[in-house]
């Protein structure tokens, strides 16, 4: 379904440390030759830029190797979960390009096997049912140095815990009055082996399976157990698990009946700068109404970024661009932008509209005349073939392209001047006009004849190209012009300070601008290049008598001047 740009990336790199390792266990005949991957998302918000990194690998992985990719909901927490969740993950990793077939699970599926693998664990003296409050088992803990000290219930019986695990499910007991811990040992060097909580209670009804529970598996009890269920040969997750890897090894050690285990292996997880990827921030800006929704073109959600006109393809090439290390690194968001710029450099047809217009008046131009232009629609691709744009006696120019006293390196228009009207005519400046506070609202210009696109004269030397549109025949247009989000390269890198703290007043700002009217009929969506301004795609707000732009990405990397 999507081999084409995997053809073209990965002859160009070498492999990375996960590939390796997939390649050297194919070489062993490990697994039976058998490669199969999952990605366990919580339902518990939309997918952001981030997740990509990790479906592109997991995904990435299985079809490089001909194996499978699950997709997996890890939903063992019904407090924050809900099926307006996992209806949106899905159709994000659709869009990426991505297809997990008839393999969507649930751990909520496990839930019943689960449950059997603890009493199993109790039966055989590794689990037990500790009535402390969680600040009583922290204390315990001790320190990465210091051994922790056993509870004083570690020692139950079998028959007294398996009493108190049934009846903990049965809903007799409170939330938080016991959990089931595993009995593995409170001086390992690793915290996560202190006999970690396997099991709590939570009344909250699950988004699948109602009420059938009232004790609920922890993440790290849920996890390796659901992979080794399905038949999960390599468990790709972000470096803050590697601690968890001894437990997950412990767990599956206890569950295993053959010689197959899956293993897990982590990499390094997404940060972004400008950005911040974490669900419960997300949260927060779209619940306190800092943006408009889960898909405003500022948030670097999936259906933001798909709102905001970034392709699947973009997404993918960039993931491929920053690779996969044990290195946490931090990447400029430029590369997201420049990986964008370039797929809809290829991609998006050239279209004209003015953002900030000064009307130009052709006064030796007849006023009842109208000529249809003919203009490539992408000089990367023949293709795309052409159309045409009306031109009339009376256009918008950009203001910034027209100064009064030009200095020399100013290639554009200025009194006495000469320019190209972009796919039209040679004109040349006589004069302009100013209102009461001095600001030039009229521009004077007269054209010549010879210099129409394709004929005699086209090719004459001028000094700049302007872009242009037709004011009788443009269409006005609301027009979003986004800048980050944040103001701070880390907005979440600051100690006493929150991310909201660093909001950027304005990453939004909301203009009129002029298009050609071919974009009439442009479908939400589509997308542009604006000659010289940007690529730009037509926002779903849009209606029949209502065009809506947003611009994806300037042309090039204004930010980068600016700093
Ligand atoms: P939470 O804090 O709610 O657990 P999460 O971002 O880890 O948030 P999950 O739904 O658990 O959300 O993530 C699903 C998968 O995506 C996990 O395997 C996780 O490692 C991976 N993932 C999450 N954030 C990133 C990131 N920034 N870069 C790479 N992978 C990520
Ligand atoms: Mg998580």
């Amino acid at each position: 379904m999507m081999t084409d740009h995997k053809e073209d990336t990965s002859e160009k790199r070498s492999l990375n440390f996960i590939e390796a390792i997939v390649e050297e266990d194919l070489r062993q005949g490990r697994d039976d030759g058998k490669v199969h991957t999952r990605f366990p998302p919580e339902p518990n918000g939309y997918l952001h830029i981030g997740h990509a990194k990790a479906i592109c690998l997991d995904f990435g992985i299985a079809e490089n190797y001909k194996g499978k990719c699950n997709l997996r909901f890890d939903d063992t927490n019904p407090t924050k979960e809900d099926v307006e969740y996992v209806d949106s993950i899905k159709e994000d990793i659709k869009w990426l390009g991505f297809d997990w077939e008839e393999r969507e699970y649930y751990a909520s599926d496990y839930f019943g096997q689960l449950f059997d693998f603890a009493v199993d664990l109790i039966k055989r003296g590794l689990a037990y049912v500790d009535d402390q409050s969680s600040e009583e088992m922290a204390s315990q803990k001790g320190t990465p140095t210091e051994p922790g000290k056993h509870s004083p219930f570690r020692e139950r019986s079998v028959e007294e815990n398996l009493n108190l695990f049934q009846r903990m499910n049965a809903g007799e007991f409170p939330e938080g009055s016991r959990v089931l811990r595993a009995k593995i040992d409170m001086a390992s060097p690793n915290m996560h082996m202190r006999d970690p909580v396997i099991y709590r209670i939570l009344f909250h009804p699950h988004h699948r399976t109602g009420d059938a529970w009232k004790v609920y598996p922890m993440y790290d009890f849920a996890h390796g157990q659901s992979d080794y269920f399905e038949g999960v040969t390599h468990s790709l997750c972000t470096l803050e698990f590697e601690v968890h890897r001894p437990l997950y090894d412990w767990l599956v050690e206890q569950l295993m009946t053959d010689n197959y285990r899956p293993r897990q292996t982590e990499f390094n997880r997404l940060n972004l700068s400008y950005t911040v990827l974490s669900k419960r921030l997300l949260l927060e800006l779209v619940e306190k109404g800092h943006v408009k929704g889960w898909d405003d073109p500022r948030m670097p959600t999936l259906t933001g970024l798909r709102r905001r006109g970034y392709t699947p393809e973009s997404i993918r090439n960039f993931n491929d661009s920053i690779g996969y290390t044990k290195v946490m690194a931090n990447n400029d968001v430029s590369l997201l932008e420049y990986a964008v710029r370039e797929d809809l450099n290829k991609k998006a047809p050239r279209v004209m509209g003015v953002l900030n217009p000064l009307k130009l008046i052709i006064t030796n131009y007849p006023e009842d005349k109208t000529e249809e232009m003919e203009t490539i629609n992408n000089p990367e691709d023949e293709s795309m073939g052409s159309r045409t744009i009306p031109f009339s006696r009376e256009i918008y120019i950009e203001k910034e392209d027209f100064m009064e006293e030009p200095p020399k390196k100013f290639f554009r228009l200025g009194p006495g001047r000469e320019v190209r009207l972009k796919s039209a005519y040679i004109i040349k400046c006589d004069d302009y006009r100013k209102d009461e506070d001095g600001n030039v609202v009229e521009v004077y210009c007269t054209y010549d004849e010879a210099t129409r696109s394709g004929g005699p004269e086209a090719n004459r030397k001028v000094k700049g190209t302007l872009h242009w549109v037709s004011a009788k025949h443009a269409i006005e247009a609301e027009v979003r012009l986004f800048d980050r989000l944040f103001s701070d390269p880390e907005p979440a890198g600051h100690k006493d300070k929150s991310p909201i703290d660093f909001l950027n007043p304005d990453s939004l700002k909301v203009i009129t601008g002029y298009v050609e009217p071919s974009l009439n009929n442009a479908s939400l969506l589509d997308q542009f290049q604006f000659q010289r301004l940007g690529y730009f795609n037509v926002d779903p707000d849009t209606t029949p008598d209502h065009l809506v732009f947003n611009r994806t990405v300037p042309l090039r990397d204004n930010w980068a001047k600016k700093s």
